[in-house]
């Protein structure tokens, strides 16, 4: 895939980038290791002082980041300024708690060890590799860097081919902002380069947010010279919808849940599962709610829906749409491309899925929402459990057994009760299945990239 920014707005190709050579990969790596070097010798104070100052940054440029993320990838204005703000949040968030999180954790009872003193300790592995998706390019890079910069660790952004320009822009984000030079970089470099990237003996470690083929390969990779690896990998999240629950704000936030970002984030809610006593009315509601999206230029402040990002994107979504009707399903809003330039495809609701139809098992990566009608609230969690993802879920019902039972019964990384899945800084993120292992953000996010280093004193 070709290094380059083609808007998927228009289809046309904005600009196009030279790939790193091998020589500029060798040199980046080399500083990544020396930045290394001199970052672990700073405070976390120092450190925290450079994510605030680059969370800062951030936010000044925030109108030119957002517009540079529209043309890239295609999101809505409005909704490109909120990834840039949440991105600074997230910079500040482990600012302040990067050093309690890592504090040395005394054992309360030395003697047992037979020790004067035992304890852990959390020191950064080095350089770690981050390969990244187009979907929320600064924030997935930054969720990413927040914690491993705090943490001590430098990284290495290999960014999707996609998105160069976010990917350059990151590249010298923590430099202006104080970071020691090397810090955090990008590789401009296809996928085909990452291998050989994971088995460089300074690089330590590998994360990848994308799709299960770029997470098994990058993983085996991993395995095979025994280096840690965290994934981030797909979703086709539930969101089931009960009697009790309250409908208005269930079939508003279903709306969203499912096509916002143009319907391309690994956590929205892909399958929506219904109650056979309310799903006729949440049906019809959810139905006229998504036709009424607003489609247009994602630059134009009232567009609720923009294109997808990529033009084989918008041609696999096409796919399992019409495999799905081939089999059966009924389309109830949408079901099409839309004839005009640019990858534009319609808000799309689908029923009466049968069993066979490929998208009952595969992800849609876009504005396309299956309905299923359940029995009760077991056969709702059977066929929220029946796809061989586990990323996140969301729940809707005002009885607080089902809510228990729910929370215990869903294959999951996650389970929001009467919302929609969200990331938060303050909150563990990652799946379950063939979602992925690891988890970003909170505390156990800064702590994937460490070393827990047991100490004992006799
Ligand atoms: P993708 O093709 O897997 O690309 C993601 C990244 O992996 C890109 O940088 C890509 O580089 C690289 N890559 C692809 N194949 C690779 C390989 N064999 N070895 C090493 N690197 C490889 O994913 P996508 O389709 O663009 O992104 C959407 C997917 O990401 C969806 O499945 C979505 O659910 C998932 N996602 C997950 C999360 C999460 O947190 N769980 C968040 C966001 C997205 P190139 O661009 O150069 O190919």
């Amino acid at each position: 895939m070709a290094i380059a920014t083609v808007n998927p707005a228009t289809g046309a190709t904005e600009r196009e980038f030279e790939p790193h050579s091998g020589e500029e990969v060798e040199r980046r790596i080399a500083r990544a290791q020396d930045a290394f070097k001199a970052l672990k010798d700073t405070t976390f104070a120092e450190r925290a002082q450079w994510l605030r100052r680059a969370a800062e940054i951030l936010e000044g440029e925030v109108d030119e980041t957002a517009r540079m993320l529209v043309v890239e990838m295609g999101k809505p204005i409005g909704q490109a300024e909120a990834e840039v703000r949440k991105s600074a949040k997230g910079l500040r968030f482990y600012a302040d708690h990067a050093e309690s999180f890592l504090a040395d954790e005394p054992l309360d009872d030395p003697a047992a060890v037979g020790a004067s003193r035992a304890w852990t300790r959390y020191e950064p592995l080095g350089v770690v590799l981050a390969v990244m998706p187009w979907n929320f390019p600064v924030w997935q890079a930054l969720r990413f860097a927040a914690p491993a910069l705090a943490a001590g660790n430098t990284g290495l952004l290999k960014h999707a081919s996609n998105v160069p320009q976010t990917a350059l822009y990151l590249d010298g984000l923590f430099e202006r902002a104080g970071f020691p030079p090397g810090a955090f970089q990008a590789l401009l470099i296809g996928s085909r380069e990452v291998k050989a990237v994971i088995e460089d003996a300074r690089v330590k470690a590998v994360t990848l947010t994308g799709s299960e083929p770029a997470g098994s390969s990058v993983a085996a990779t991993a395995g095979a010279a025994i280096k840690k690896s965290v994934l981030e990998l797909g979703g086709s999240d539930p969101f089931i919808v009960l009697p009790s629950a309250d409908l208005d704000a269930a079939v508003e936030t279903a709306v969203r849940a499912r096509t916002i970002n143009n319907g391309q984030s690994c956590i929205a809610g892909k399958r929506f599962i219904v109650h056979t006593d309310v799903y006729d009315e949440f049906s019809r509601r959810f139905t006229e709610a998504t036709a009424a999206l607003v489609v247009g230029d994602p630059l134009d402040p009232k567009t609720e829906v923009g294109p997808l990002a990529t033009e084989a994107g918008r041609d696999e979504l096409a796919e399992l749409v019409d495999d799905a009707v081939a089999k059966g399903a009924r389309v109830l809003t949408g079901g099409g491309a839309l004839d005009r330039p640019g990858w534009f495809y319609a808000p799309t609701v689908l029923a009466d899925l049968s069993d066979d139809a490929a998208i009952v098992q595969e992800e849609t990566f876009g504005p396309v929402a299956a309905l299923y009608r359940a029995e009760d609230a077991a056969d709702a969690a059977r066929i929220a459990n029946q796809t061989r993802f586990g990323l996140s879920s969301a729940v809707w019902t005002n009885d607080a057994d089902e809510q228990e039972w729910f929370i215990r019964n869903l294959d999951a990384g996650a389970v929001f009760v009467n919302g929609m899945t969200v990331s938060f800084p303050e909150l563990p993120f990652g799946g379950v299945k063939a979602s992925g292992y690891g988890r970003e953000l909170a505390a156990a996010g800064i702590r994937e990239f460490t070393n827990l280093k047991t100490v004992w004193k006799g």
